[in-house]
């Protein structure tokens, strides 16, 4: 009997049951406990205790040789309904969504809020802007910061979960977001762009920054002042030690977390990398989504619309933009800085889930260990979607939202490609069943594009 199969045969019955013989991880620690049973019940973890300290007449599930983990949480996704089964099977169990159409965003967070078949979804609407940026569907744009204020309280109202400003705003513009935001109790997620550097952006006491942005602004304020054009990548090329440090120094005072989406800028510098072109994972790709890709070729580079002031890059340019932002990512895992895990998907070469476990990789290629790693691909990404209290770690009260991955992920990220299954609200499912739901909905997809998805990189 498979695992899947003896787990089930209890929780179909709403029986609590155990889980022995595993190695369990610990968010809170970055290590594993051995020796410890797991006890759910319906959706609910109700005990971690010593496996010698279980009642005999408790059902138990032998998992050894593997790891028991809570589920993974995406913090930087756009999501679309086809997404689902991927992210389950990557073990995936909830996501944020940091750009989408206010009312497809709302109503897919209801539908996936209790189901078995979708992570737990937490979002922020469409992004606010000011004129300049093009990225025209799920953007909400303001002039001044009257504007600014009030487009924060027409989303709360409205129901998100989270603010996420955009690239075009001036300063003045970005404090009122950043107060109203914090007003009404809500955390700030920015994409920072050429009026606002990642400095100025943690002294307005934002709460994390995406991509990196403004970073490279921020190291060298003085050359982007007085560039009459948006030099944000070519400053890149350039990664002074001495105000890294200082810029992370800040960074660490304050306590902002950074969602670095390290694979974003790799995949864009690679766009026509033979090896991604011909990747297994692109059998999961819709072909609408595969049309949109070809836009970042480097041959279709130049006939894309890019925000004010940014110049069509080079591919050179982009590479190299990418080695500076990695010298910095490694100062950050020197320093032992908050990260996050997202990933930007569906942008180029990154598909729901699997683009997950490619971050991690990326992330650890930048001298990140795996236990910091799966601290904050867990508890970390909880934390930021505000379910701390609810997902992110294996104790007592905290939803079943868990995977089961053959051998040990503290040791090698290797085991993180072995999903042997994944719970969402304790239900228990095998990757393969969700792999081949995904297959289907390729086979089923339109060819066409909504013309939903565009966007400023
Ligand atoms: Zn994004």
């Amino acid at each position: 009997m498979t695992i899947i199969s003896s787990i089930k045969q209890y929780s179909n019955q709403h029986q609590a049951y155990a889980l022995i013989n595993g190695l369990v991880f610990d968010s809170l620690t970055g290590r594993n406990n051995p020796g410890q049973a797991v006890v759910i019940e319906g959706n609910m973890i109700r005990a971690v205790c010593p496996q010698a300290e279980l009642g005999s007449d408790i059902p138990q599930v032998d998992i050894s040789g593997q790891t028991l983990l809570p589920g993974l949480v995406d913090v930087h996704v756009h999501s679309e309904d086809w997404h689902a089964p991927l992210y389950l099977a990557h073990g995936v169990t909830a996501v944020r969504d940091v750009g989408s159409e206010l009312n497809a965003v709302l109503d897919r967070r209801s539908r996936w809020k209790d189901s078995a078949s979708a992570p737990r979804l937490v979002c922020t609407g469409p992004v606010i802007d000011q004129p300049g940026s093009t990225w025209d569907p799920m953007t909400l744009r303001i002039k001044n910061p009257q504007e600014a204020r009030s487009a924060v309280d027409q989303l709360v109202d409205a129901g998100v979960d989270q603010i996420k400003t955009y690239v075009m705003l001036d300063l003045s513009c970005y404090q009122a977001i950043v107060d109203q935001s914090h007003r009404r109790g809500k955390f700030v997620v920015s994409h920072l762009g050429r009026f606002v550097d990642a400095r100025q952006a943690t002294e307005a006491g934002v709460d994390e920054i995406e991509h990196l942005s403004g970073v490279s602004e921020a190291l060298w304020w003085e050359r982007n002042q007085a560039s009459p054009d948006w030099i944000w990548m070519k400053l890149w090329a350039d990664v002074d030690m001495e105000r890294t440090n200082r810029l992370i120094d800040l960074f660490m005072e304050r306590g902002l977390r950074l969602a670095i989406t390290r694979l974003v800028w790799e995949r864009m510098a690679l766009a026509a990398d033979p090896r991604l072109m011909a990747h297994h994972q692109r059998q999961y790709l819709p072909p609408a989504l595969a049309g949109f890709w070809e836009q970042y070729m480097p041959h279709n580079l130049a006939k894309r619309s890019y925000p004010q002031g940014m110049s069509p890059p080079t591919r050179a340019a982009r590479c190299q933009q990418a080695a500076g932002m990695a010298i910095f990512t490694s100062q950050l895992a020197q320093r032992e800085a908050p990260i996050l895990i997202g990933t930007d998907t569906p942008l180029l070469h990154l598909i729901p889930g699997f683009s997950f476990q490619d971050e991690l990789v990326a992330l650890w290629a930048c001298g990140f260990s795996e236990s910091t790693l799966l601290q904050a691909a867990t508890l970390g990404g909880a934390q930021a979607l505000g379910l701390e209290d609810v997902i992110g770690s294996i104790q007592p009260k905290k939803q079943a939202d868990l995977l089961l991955v053959a051998g040990d992920p503290t040791v090698s990220l290797a085991a993180m490609q072995q999903i042997q299954a994944v719970a969402r609200s304790g239900n228990w499912q095998n990757p393969a069943d969700l792999m081949q739901q995904a297959s289907q909905y390729v086979l089923h997809a339109p060819q066409h594009s909504s013309g939903r998805l565009n966007d400023t990189y």
